[in-house]
């Protein structure tokens, strides 16, 4: 439903006018509110009372769906994270994550502190259901009750958010994690209240490596450390989970060294992008052609995106800046990828730094003998290559951290792919 059928059917219901619910209800979804909770605020503004609805029933959390009103479900909390959000104007700290029966687990937001933590049983009365990215999900805002059980629910869920980093999925709230920090670096960004510093980087534990960012710099997080992350929650950053560290986590140095992952788990290219995008990656294949806008390129001074004829995209006219890249088709039989390889890759596959490329094109009088030059050393062959690789609707990108020719049988599997690609009639 848009905001418009809501406001029509508000308005009938508390016999106002139209116009004014739906500033009210506008007002308050800028600020992230649940629709549902917006609806109630505005109903208890005009004197509706509570929402109106029927009196909840009680279900099993496996019976709940996005239409099932408000609902009474007696539960185990699994996790308990905290966010500070801003509603009307003001700082409030919600807490989110997951309950579970023995049918199921679910979701949940809360508007306010019920004073329940991990491994509590619970009775939550008249918590209203939303649709939360197609599941349903438990809204236990000021219309909802909370009595602690003194039967445990027994639930076959792990109780407490402690998680590996292979398991962790956009969404997640609560959960805690033990790493190393491979890399991090200090960034200001415009936050909401103005230019604000965060840490971003890497961190690893035996299972993968995620990138990570913390919002409120703590003192621990530092190149290195190993670390016990308590109350993370989990996003999507370009295809691939990021860890989150708030506030609210807890930073806890840990006296024992985290084991970590050396080497990436290697799929085939159909497999890496199947997942809709992995942060590292293993794939071998062979380099089929090498892209438009390889070689020796210009990038803007402001955005550093690729320039062409001098014209950024975002900026105009500017004076670029000469660097080298190489987007290659790779292939393994499976599917495709575009690989790209930074300047200090390409410098390795053209055998030249960028001044000596820059002084070949000069000689030439044409860039294009930089491109050529690396086509010719890495078409045809065959490559293990390592990186993050990213899905979106231009497809598959595979920013690359390690390229090498493979040891495994190079000429004999390219003869038979190119043999293969020929009958496909992928074209140059
Ligand atoms: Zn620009």
């Amino acid at each position: 439903m848009q905001v418009d059928d809501h406001a029509e059917e508000l308005a009938s219901d508390l016999g106002v006018d139209k116009e004014e619910v739906k500033r009210d209800l506008q007002n308050l979804l800028q600020y992230s509110v649940p629709i549902e909770e917006a609806k109630q605020s505005v109903r208890r503004k005009h004197g509706g009372g509570s929402s109106g609805s029927a009196a909840p029933s009680t279900k099993d959390v496996a019976e709940i769906t996005p239409e099932s009103g408000n609902v009474t479900v007696t539960a185990r909390v699994l996790t308990v994270g905290r966010r500070s959000i801003r509603y009307q104007g003001e700082e409030r700290v919600i807490r989110e994550g997951e309950l579970a029966d023995p049918t199921g687990k679910i979701s949940y937001t809360a508007w306010q502190d019920f004073g329940f933590e991990p491994g509590d049983s619970i009775t939550v009365g008249n918590a209203s259901v939303r649709e939360w990215d197609g599941e349903p999900e438990l809204n236990l805002g000021e219309s909802t009750s909370v009595a602690m059980e003194s039967d445990p629910v027994e639930v076959e869920y792990p109780v407490g958010g402690d998680s590996t980093l292979l398991d962790l999925e956009p969404g997640d709230r609560g959960r805690n994690v033990e790493v190393r920090v491979l890399e991090v670096e200090r960034r200001t960004i415009d936050g909401r209240d103005g230019e604000t510093e965060i840490l971003s980087g890497v961190v690893a534990d035996g299972t993968a490596r995620l990138p990570f960012t913390d919002w409120n710099p703590h003192d621990e997080v530092t190149e290195g450390a190993d670390l016990r992350l308590e109350g993370v929650y989990v996003r999507e950053f370009r295809g691939v989970p990021s860890v989150n560290l708030s506030e609210f986590t807890t930073v806890t140095p840990l006296s024992e060294p985290v084991d970590v992952r050396e080497s990436a788990p290697r799929l085939s290219v159909a497999e890496a992008v199947g997942s809709g995008g992995m942060f590292d990656v293993e794939l071998v294949g062979n380099v089929l052609e090498v892209r438009d806008g390889s070689g020796l390129i210009e990038r803007c001074p402001e955005c550093g995106r690729v320039i062409q004829n001098g014209q950024c995209r975002s900026h105009g006219a500017v004076e670029g800046e000469d660097d080298l890249r190489v987007k290659a088709i790779f292939d393994d039989g499976t599917d495709t990828v575009t690989v790209v390889l930074d300047a200090d890759l390409t410098e390795e596959v053209y055998g030249g730094t960028l001044s000596e490329a820059k002084e070949a094109a000069r000689e030439a009088m044409d860039k294009e003998v930089v491109t050529d030059d690396i086509a010719e050393t890495i078409v045809g062959r065959e490559f293990r290559v390592r990186g993050n690789l990213s899905v979106d609707e231009y497809g598959a990108n595979l920013d690359t951290t390690e390229f090498e020719e493979s040891d495994e049988d190079a000429a004999e599997r390219a003869g038979e792919l190119l043999a293969a690609v020929g009958d496909r009639e992928v074209g140059a």
